[in-house]
């Protein structure tokens, strides 16, 4: 039996309050209840980066884990797209830090209602923002990449009653490959790197690394051979059939 008085539940019930939650225990709820609301609470609340209400790093990195999975099991076609705040610190340089907080936050509510509720939209830090876009066709990427953008461009932010701003941001994005075990890192390595295309271009676009069958990087190749190593001395006579065909060893 749990005796709550026991329990020194004061700094959980203070940020849970904080956070808009009610911390307080019901009427109809058990001690046990109760106790299983604030750690839900608690789980939820570590997951949420505060200034923009968006799912945070470790929340993205969870969602992209889940998906690789995914990806692995079933082919399926997932999109990451890694977005950054063109020239951000000029805004915070000349407007001053909290107009430059109105102007993330603005940013975010914009790119939550710009995908589906399957879609992942995280902070991933700073003037960050990372996008994971499961079931999404490579014939499709570039254009929701560019609506997007265009989207943000359009924004028109309210920092005080005379003064709006506009920001652009900057895309790269990155398919999973398919049936590939690939890992986070090397994921977001490929959109980053396509990120930066985007910023050395010019700022204000999207560029996307579409994919193709001989994009699969030697480091991923090694991560989806190794098994089959353990299993059979030449993988590539018994591996599975449609695996070893993808890619072009
Ligand atoms: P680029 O187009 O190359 O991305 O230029 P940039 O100015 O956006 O990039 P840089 O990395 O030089 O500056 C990022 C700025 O973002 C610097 C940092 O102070 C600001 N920043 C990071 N987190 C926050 C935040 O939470 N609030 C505010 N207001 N500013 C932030
Ligand atoms: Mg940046
Ligand atoms: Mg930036």
């Amino acid at each position: 039996m749990i005796e709550l008085p026991d329990l020194r539940l004061d700094d959980a019930s203070a940020l849970l309050a904080h956070d808009g939650k009610n911390s307080e225990l019901q009427r109809d709820e058990s001690p046990t209840e109760y106790l299983q609301r604030v750690i839900d609470s608690l789980c939820e609340l570590s997951l949420k980066d505060p200034l923009t209400g968006l799912g945070n790093r470790r929340h993205f990195h969870a969602a992209l884990e889940r998906q690789i999975e995914t990806v692995a099991r079933s082919g399926e076609s997932v999109l990451l797209l890694m977005l950054d705040i063109d020239h951000f610190k000029s805004i915070n340089d000349t407007h001053g830090h909290l107009a430059g907080d109105q102007v993330l936050r603005a940013i975010a509510h914009c790119l939550a209602g710009c995908v589906r509720p399957v879609d992942t939209v995280a902070r991933y830090g700073g003037e960050e923002f990372a996008i994971i876009l499961p079931n999404c066709r490579p014939l499709f990427g570039l254009a929701l990449a560019e609506r997007i953008r265009r989207t943000v461009a359009g924004l028109s932010v309210p920092v005080s009653p005379l003064l709006n701003l506009q920001a652009t941001i900057s895309i790269g994005g990155a398919y999973a490959p398919e049936w590939v075990r690939s890992t986070t890192e090397l994921w977001i390595e490929r959109a980053d790197n396509q990120l930066y295309r985007a910023k050395s271009n010019g700022r204000n676009q999207a560029c996307i690394d579409q994919p193709q069958e001989l994009s699969v990087s030697a480091e991923e190749k090694g991560l989806l051979f190794s098994h089959l190593a353990v299993d059979n001395a030449n993988p590539f006579e018994s591996g599975p059939g449609n695996v070893t065909n993808r890619v072009n060893a």
